[in-house]
């Protein structure tokens, strides 16, 4: 690992990851951060003190380090976060400059292609992945999330790209080249969204027929409609008992970080003149499950209750 290293955006996902990373870098490193929320740098800090260095923006840390990772929540963000002519990341590059910047962020391909394409004009030494993650928050913690890497499996940057993201992830995946890591964690989130959708009404179904949930999850696990969210986060309480449905939905991926990423996906499959008939009316649940005041902030699974499943 370098030994200049930078981190913008410490938020739930940003903050385990740049820990795990922190614990990884050599003596003598530094890992350079920055957020909006003073409170979140200041956390990092005291956890680290000689090896984080707090910067008042995104462009500070470009200044200072060799290799940036931005975790940020949607487009706009990203885009000030690189683009911002003052603050941002681009600002502290040159034509001579040879960084590598890395987004994790979910977010659209459009806005990732268009910073691509501003930092190659600006910067052309300057290399930019996207390299979105899956494993939630847990995953982050336990440093065990799956990066959907923007690159080619023959891009002589990759084997150094895997080896920056291994210590906050299990696996780096190259899905073909620029913006494609966006479009493989979309893809992902539609089918998992969308799964979620279809167990919770399959599971009310059939336990208003009569069948006991933990025996329908059963069926389900030995027939062919065996899945992960009904197997590990069932979305009917009771069931798996370490999924957030058995607790209150606290905790997980939130409702409305799945609402935006249908969303995407939605607008992603228009793009690419891919049909996606369940896309409208996956996206209507879980926006109005965003929305509604006892599903609202809680795991996305939480569609079951808005879907009005059967809780007892
Ligand atoms: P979050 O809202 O908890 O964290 C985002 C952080 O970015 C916050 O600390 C915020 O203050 C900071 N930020 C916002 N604008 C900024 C700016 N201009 N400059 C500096 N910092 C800024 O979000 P999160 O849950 O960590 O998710 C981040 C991204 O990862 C999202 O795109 C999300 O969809 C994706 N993701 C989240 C999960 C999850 O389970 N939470 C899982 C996989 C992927």
């Amino acid at each position: 690992l370098p030994l200049a290293m930078g981190f913008v955006g410490l938020g739930a996902m940003g903050k385990p990851m740049a820990t795990n990373l922190a614990k990884a870098l050599p003596a003598g490193a530094h890992l350079y951060v920055h957020d909006i929320v003073a409170a979140a740098v200041d956390e990092l800090h005291a956890l680290f003190p000689t090896i984080v260095v707090e910067c008042g923006s995104a462009r500070e840390v470009a200044q200072n380090a060799d290799v940036v990772l931005t975790m940020l929540p949607e487009g706009a963000h990203v885009k000030s976060v690189y683009l911002n002519p003052s603050t941002g990341i681009m600002a502290a590059l040159n034509q001579t400059s040879t960084k590598l910047l890395i987004d994790s962020s979910t977010i659209d391909t459009a806005t990732n292609l268009h910073i691509r394409s501003q930092l190659a004009t600006h910067s052309p030494g300057t290399s930019f992945y996207d390299a979105p993650v899956s494993g939630g928050v847990l995953g982050a913690e336990r440093a065990t999330v799956a990066f959907f890497a923007g690159a080619s499996p023959s891009d002589p940057t990759l084997p150094r790209l895997t080896c920056l993201l291994q210590p906050m992830g299990s696996k780096t995946i190259p899905c073909g080249g620029a913006s494609l890591g966006l479009a493989a964690k979309l893809s992902n989130n539609y089918l998992s969204g969308l799964i979620t959708i279809a167990t919770s009404e399959a599971m009310d179904m059939g336990m208003r027929a009569g069948i006991r949930a933990d025996v329908l999850a059963s069926v389900f696990k030995a027939g062919t409609a065996q899945n992960t969210i009904c197997d590990v986060f069932n979305p009917v309480p009771g069931v798996c008992a370490a999924a957030p449905s058995s607790h209150g939905y606290v905790g997980g991926f939130r409702v409305q970080l799945m609402r935006k990423d249908i969303g995407l996906a939605v607008a992603l499959a228009r793009h690419v003149g891919a049909r996606n008939v369940l896309g409208a009316a996956g996206l209507g649940v879980y926006a109005a499950a965003s929305e509604a005041e006892d599903c609202r902030d809680r795991d996305s699974r939480v569609v079951y209750r808005y879907l009005g499943g059967k809780e007892h």
